[in-house]
């Protein structure tokens, strides 16, 4: 046996795995603990990773040890209950527990024959999906890596479907000559919407952009006409704002026109699992819709959902069917950019069944009431509220530009808390977003509690 290829023995691989649960757990265990963002000291100490490629093999579980003592400092505690940035939620623990059975099943989740068990729950979830998201039932879920992946997966079927309307064959002769389509976006759309619409060709001087209202929603009276070629893309929870689109005004004419309607609800389609439900009506007009789990369902990256209502659009555009891998049109590599593939479904899976119908809307619902509660006591302390908070975000300033920019700086410094910044109206802003099911009552207030210390004087 070549001396450089020393696999190890039953005992010390369960040795070497035991060593990660017992160093996960104890992460997990001082979760609460720890610094949000890691001091100048951690991140210092990232250098002692930095080595050559080695040329001999080191052994496996001082490897472990250094990834552990090095790297878990250098985190970013997004897991715990006081990260407020972005909208990353946390990982529920029975999800990272079905993540860790699967690790060991290591199964290629592409088609049923390269894991039976992978292919049905994610079958079994794709279901339960459309139900408690209540999207028409019978509609294609892929489970890709992020509402990004995903939204490129739900345009191109777009594309491939109205072309293929129009009589022109996508797949054999592509763009060149192809009639064109219509693409409209909102002012306010997802960065990765337009990522994808690069990626796809479209061209961002050849689609439409529109103007926001003042709550940032797409404003319908500067809505082109449309046709069977259009493509509209509209938005479930904007960042800064966690606005919605008005779905019930547009997607009647849009379905009268012929369009494709595709929504990018990537944390804000889980409020239709709640009392927040009105903010998502008509929303099952559309023809696509991206979902993440790796945010407010609280399943670990990377871990999101392209939806299409007729299953064959999405199956087609995505098919990677080969003589030596055929499957059914619903294999997840048929409908997701994937060949060889974890089974994303599996968390959403577990999820799902743990929390059920009632704990998904719970969390979703309490998550609001934070927020708004945030934005009380903000208000209160003379900070200024920018958005009428109808979810999970929170758009905050200062006085002035310099109280913003500072409040953050600190607040950031302080290793007790986290949240991003943004620019609002052309002004420094920051974002609060509720979204780890880890945060309690308690941590509201002590992230009020330390904005209150780090403002200024009011203003006059
Ligand atoms: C986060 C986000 C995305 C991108 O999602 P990823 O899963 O990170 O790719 C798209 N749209 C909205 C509104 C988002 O909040």
């Amino acid at each position: 046996m070549n001396p450089n290829l020393v696999f190890p023995s039953t005992l010390e691989e369960l040795e070497l795995l035991r060593d990660a649960d017992l160093r996960a757990n104890a992460y997990i265990a001082s979760l609460s603990e720890r610094r949000v963002f890691p001091d100048a000291a951690a991140l210092d100490r990232l250098d002692l990773l930095d080595n050559p490629l080695p040329e001999e093999g080191h052994s496996r579980i001082e490897g472990l040890r250094l990834l552990d003592e090095v790297g878990s400092p250098a985190t970013v505690v997004s897991n715990g209950p006081n990260y407020f940035g972005f909208v990353v939620g946390a990982a529920l623990p029975e999800a990272i527990a079905a993540e860790r059975l699967m690790s060991a099943w290591d199964q290629n989740a592409g088609l049923p024959l390269g894991s039976p068990i992978a292919a049905r729950l994610e079958q079994i979830a794709a279901q339960w999906i459309l139900e408690i998201l209540d999207l028409p039932r019978g509609s294609a879920v892929g489970f890709g890596t992020s509402a990004t992946a995903c939204t490129i997966s739900c345009l191109a079927a777009a594309r491939r479907a109205i072309l293929g309307r129009e009589g022109w064959n996508f797949d054999a002769n592509g763009l060149n000559g192809a009639p064109e389509i219509y693409l409209i976006i909102s002012e306010a759309a997802h960065i990765t919407v337009k990522k994808a619409i690069r990626l796809l060709g479209f061209g961002m001087k050849r689609i439409t952009i529109v103007p926001v209202d003042a709550l940032g929603r797409m404003d319908l009276t500067r809505l082109p006409p449309l046709t069977s070629r259009s493509i509209l893309c509209l938005q479930a929870g904007e960042v800064n704002t966690g606005e919605f689109d008005t779905f019930s005004d547009v997607l009647p004419l849009a379905n009268a026109a012929g369009a494709w309607v595709h929504v990018d609800g990537a944390f804000g389609l889980w409020a239709r699992t709640s009392s927040r439900r009105g903010l998502t009506e008509g929303i099952e007009l559309a023809d696509s819709w991206t979902v993440d789990a790796h945010k407010w369902l609280n399943t670990p990256y990377d871990c999101a959902m392209a939806i299409c209502k007729r299953p064959e659009d999405l199956a087609s555009a995505m098919n990677s069917d080969a003589a030596y891998s055929t499957a059914s049109a619903d294999a997840q590599k048929n409908l997701t950019l994937e060949f060889s593939r974890r089974a994303r479904g599996i968390p959403v899976w577990a999820v799902l069944r743990s929390l059920g119908r009632r704990g998904v809307a719970a969390m979703v619902e309490q998550h609001c009431a934070f927020a708004m509660r945030i934005a009380d006591g903000l208000r209160n302390a003379g900070y200024e509220v920018l958005n009428r908070v109808v979810l999970n975000q929170v758009l905050v300033r200062g006085n002035n530009d310099d109280e913003t920019r500072t409040v953050i700086a600190r607040a950031q410094a302080s290793g007790l808390v986290w949240f991003g910044s943004t620019v609002w109206d052309g002004r420094p802003a920051f974002r609060i977003s509720v979204s780890s099911w880890r945060t309690e009552e308690q941590h509201v207030d002590q992230l009020l509690q330390l904005l209150v210390r780090l403002k200024g004087p009011p203003r006059l």
